[in-house]
């Protein structure tokens, strides 16, 4: 067992660039080795955040966030999966990773910084959901209470780039 074995709440959320269902793991952003690297997040995240926060009505410690991005050129990948990923919140460390693409991607931080503010790795919060007034780059698998609904919308070209 790996010396950074988990709690059982420490959940790792992710946002896969074709959308799929909630994932939570137990991987950490060290899982990533040297395929990501710390990021400083710029001015806007902050914008973004207290948009956010104010939106859903949470609070949060925008400061305790560790960010990290794929490097430039190159897909985020789960690192259990090989699944090409728009981004990652994680409880371990309560990081964000994100892809290279969605550096500048407000819906995708948005969706991460969600997670974190809800500090849970599941989609349960209604702006997760598809034209969500926050934002927030949705889940565009239905939830289990909408699950007889028929699938209109198919995976797109990826999350990061839904509206
Ligand atoms: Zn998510």
């Amino acid at each position: 067992m790996p010396p950074w074995s988990p709690a059982p709440r420490r959940l790792l959320a992710c946002l896969l660039a074709a959308p799929a269902a909630a994932c939570a793991s137990r991987v950490g952003p060290e899982s990533f080795g040297p395929a990501i690297a710390p990021l400083t997040p710029p001015a806007a995240y902050a914008v973004w955040y207290e948009e956010l926060r104010r939106c859903v009505g949470a609070r949060g410690s925008f400061s305790g966030i560790r960010w990290y991005r794929a490097l430039p050129g190159t897909e985020l990948l789960d690192p259990r999966t090989g699944e090409v990923l728009a981004g990652f919140w994680t409880e371990r460390h309560d990081a964000i990773i994100l892809a290279a693409r969605s550096v500048n991607d407000p819906a995708v931080v948005k969706h991460e910084l969600l997670h974190h503010l809800r500090r849970a790795g599941n989609h349960r919060d209604p702006a997760f959901r598809p034209g969500n007034r926050c934002g927030v780059a949705p889940v565009r698998v239905p939830p289990p209470a909408f699950a007889g609904r028929p699938k209109r919308e198919e995976p797109g070209p990826g999350a990061s780039t839904a509206p």
